[in-house]
């Protein structure tokens, strides 16, 4: 008798790779069987491919036909939990299983032998001279016993240069040894002592610790400062104690760098890493070690959540309400809301941290679906910002100029008393639009329906849809009148030019996303920042995120009207967030910060719902205005955009839906459109719009389904399905 998910050699096994195919397919075992799970590769066609051996084959397939699973790979099966994840979401985002699969597949090279590395161990030698820090290195060594360390490891926990390792190999002291690569992860240890808690975060941790072992999910909220990490890495430290692994997902790799040394402080060491910054070879050690439990705790971006993980016990969303954890190209999904859905089948605890919770998760706390917990004041003596709006109808303010002169004489005060100010302005580039002052031109992108931006630091003209840029022309491309051309409005590189001319002796740092080569050069200037290496931080929405400089105590906000435009339905929440996290930075240590808001409409609810300082009225404000509406997180929607190289047939699809309605009538949901999307055309491809929406509790997924049945696309036309949109554009 075979045990249950096994599979003897030339038993029907049927495997779903990531092909497009949509379902899996047959296969023979391969000699030696395989079981329910594991990674294989399989032969398709001409080509060999990864695939996951899904369940017992269906038959029907001719036998003599089939073809045997060529190689099993030397991994974790992928788990029963992670596979019912992966086909839970695929339903809920109605992706097909195999583009989801492919997220759960971004090991490569799973067969490669790993590669080897360099590391150091301790000789056999004393070196002839001893210094402090040579005696430092072969403390370390000692103490971590005979495993070796990679060079820039052992530099790092030595707190020495490589130089000094290098010198201990000449006298002997230490040898170098080539291993392989994937190393074991470091044991992190719960057991050291954290910091001391408030009475505040100890509750919170408690609570935290009481829920771990099983499903649930918690809202933990507190202002920026309030030490809401601290509690969650409790939470942290008794899944590990448990000996269950830990993930927790941040938004910008940018955090990890403080994120990190703080882990390491409160565990003793390092935490896996994974975003588009690791190298392939890390990427495959981490993946093969989360697959085998070698790893404890993972800190990653979005697609962490798809790590094969072995026993999966906490999720910690951190920042929950930032746009950036909703995927908005290929699977469209939001990591938080897919973060609960895993954590639901695999008795996980869910906490999602921020200081601002987006609507959904307030609503659902308010509910009661899920917990909550708060956190009162800052950690120590650091107090919340004093919020004022600078009222720009009363600033005399040249043109080509946006730092008025009430903000001026406060950065002024910042600088002379050796605090920083940061200057924050939510647009990448010199100038939104070029103009020609001759025919009133304005430059677009060729592709895209949208205007070109410039970007001095580059010398060229950006795109922000498609990522198109030429170079700034000297002629207008429409009239041709030489000399004419000039930028309107301001960018965080136009603003810079401004603090330059305004503030001349002051040290300014501009730091946005695309003036750095690379996360890690944008890290650096993090660090550099907060050691004090300038005195005018200039930045886009980055600096919004919990980076801590301690001398900031002014945050300028160049333009806090610019989220109120527009009609997005979360316009005001996120207008509302930004506001506060940003003015959040300032005031972090000792001193007190100050958060000025330049605004044309002091009046408007939103900005008097941040300057009052009264976030549960605006909440609940806010909550009863999309309640009236049927908006979420009162209602369901889905947007449909259509895509194409010509226009005329998506409104045709679109009007063609829009008539046969009846699936989605059947559940009480309207829809509406088609409209020519607000960006009607990127990368050269025309985009239409609808939206549907239903009621709460309607199944809108199986209605779409209906309605969408059968539909036929015109060549090279693309319809996507956008459960729950964030944005619509
Ligand atoms: P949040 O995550 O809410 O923004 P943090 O956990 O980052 O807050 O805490 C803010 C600052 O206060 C950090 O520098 C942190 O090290 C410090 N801090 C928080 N809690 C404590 C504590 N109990 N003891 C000492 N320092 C703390
Ligand atoms: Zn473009």
């Amino acid at each position: 008798m075979s045990e249950p998910g096994w599979f003897a050699q030339g038993s029907r096994v049927a495997v779903l790779t990531a092909e497009p195919i949509g379902r899996p397919l047959d296969y023979r075992a391969p000699e030696g069987g395989c079981r329910e799970g594991a990674f294989v590769e399989v032969p398709l066609g001409p080509r060999k491919v990864l695939g996951v051996v899904w369940g017992p084959g269906e038959g029907g397939f001719d036998a003599a036909k089939l073809r045997s699973v060529s190689r099993v790979f030397d991994v974790a099966p992928m788990r029963g939990e992670l596979r019912e994840f992966l086909v839970r979401m695929g339903e809920y985002t109605m992706t097909p299983l195999p583009q989801v699969l492919r997220l759960a597949t971004r090991a490569p090279g799973l067969g490669d032998p790993p590669g080897m590395r360099k590391i150091y161990r301790l000789g056999d030698q004393e070196p002839a001279r001893m210094t402090d820090a040579r005696a430092r290195v072969l403390d370390v060594l000692q103490e971590h016993g005979g495993a070796g360390f990679h060079l820039g490891e052992l530099a790092h926990l030595a707190g020495v240069t490589t130089q000094v390792v290098k010198g201990l190999v000449k006298t002997g002291a230490l040898v170098e040894a080539e291993v392989p690569r994937d190393l074991p992860f470091p044991r992190l240890d719960p057991d050291l002592p954290g910091k001391e808690l408030s009475e505040a975060q100890a509750a919170a941790a408690e609570a935290l610790r009481a829920g771990c072992g099983g499903y649930s999910t918690t809202l933990l909220k507190g202002v920026t400062g309030s030490g809401k990490t601290e509690v969650y890495l409790e939470a942290v430290a008794e899944c590990l104690r448990k000996g269950r692994q830990a993930l927790v997902l941040l938004p910008e790799i940018a955090l990890s760098s403080e994120f990190l040394s703080r882990v390491e402080a409160r565990f003793g060491a390092l935490p896996g890493e994974w975003h588009s910054g690791v190298t392939q070879s890390e990427r495959r050690r981490l993946w093969k070690a989360c697959g085998a439990g070698e790893v404890q705790l993972v800190v990653g971006a979005r697609s962490a959540l798809f790590l094969p993980f072995r026993d999966l016990g906490l999720i910690v969303v951190d920042e929950e309400h930032d746009s950036s954890y909703k995927q908005e190209e290929g699977v469209l999904y939001n990591a938080r809301d897919m973060a609960v859905l895993r954590a639901s089948g695999c008795s996980a605890q869910v906490v999602l941290a921020s200081a601002t919770p987006s609507l959904e998760t307030w609503a659902n706390a308010e509910g009661g679906k899920y917990k909550r917990l708060d956190l009162g004041a800052r950690f120590g003596t650091a107090e919340l910002p004093e919020m004022a709006a600078i009222d720009m109808r009363d600033e005399a303010i040249e043109s080509a100029h946006w730092i008025g002169p009430t903000l001026v004489k406060e950065v002024v005060s910042r600088i002379a008393l050796g605090q920083q100010a940061m200057l924050f302005l939510n647009r990448r580039g010199y100038a939104p639009v070029t103009i020609c002052r001759a025919c009133g031109h304005q430059i677009g992108c060729d592709h895209c329906d949208a205007r070109m931006v410039e970007h001095r630091f580059l010398k060229r003209l950006v795109c922000h849809q498609c990522g198109e840029t030429k170079p700034i022309p000297t002629k207008c491309p429409s009239c041709e009148v030489e000399g004419k051309l000039a930028p309107v409005g301001p960018g965080v590189e136009r603003l810079a030019e401004e603090v330059a001319e305004r503030f001349p002796d002051a040290r300014v740092a501009v730091l946005s996303s695309d003036l750095f080569g690379s996360a890690r050069a944008l890290k650096e200037k993090i660090a550099e920042i907060a050691e004090g290496e300038a005195d005018i931080i200039i930045g886009t929405q980055i600096v919004a995120k919990g980076h801590n400089f301690p001398r900031l105590t002014l945050v300028g906000v160049i333009d806090a009207d610019l989220g109120l435009q527009g009609s997005d339905l979360r316009a005001a929440e996120k207008t509302f967030q930004l506001m506060r996290q940003v003015a959040g930075r300032a005031g972090r240590a000792e001193e007190k910060g100050v958060a000025l808001l330049q605004t044309y409409q002091p009046e408007h609810p939103v900005i008097r719902a941040i300057l009052g300082g009264d976030e549960e009225a605006f909440w609940a404000q806010e909550a009863a205005a999309r309640q009236a509406q049927g908006v979420p997180p009162y209602g369901r929607m889905a947007g449909i955009i259509l895509s194409g190289p010509d226009l005329q047939p998506l409104f045709e699809i679109g009007n063609h839906l829009a008539r046969n309605d009846a699936a989605l009538r059947r559940i009480g949901a309207q829809v509406f459109g088609p409209a020519p999307a607000p960006i009607a055309r990127v990368r050269g491809r025309h985009r239409v719009r609808m939206l549907v929406k239903a009621e709460k509790g309607a199944p809108l997924q199986a209605a779409l389904k209906g309605w969408l049945k059968g539909l036929k696309l015109p060549p090279n036309a693309r319809l996507a399905v956008d459960i729950d949109p964030q944005s619509f554009l």
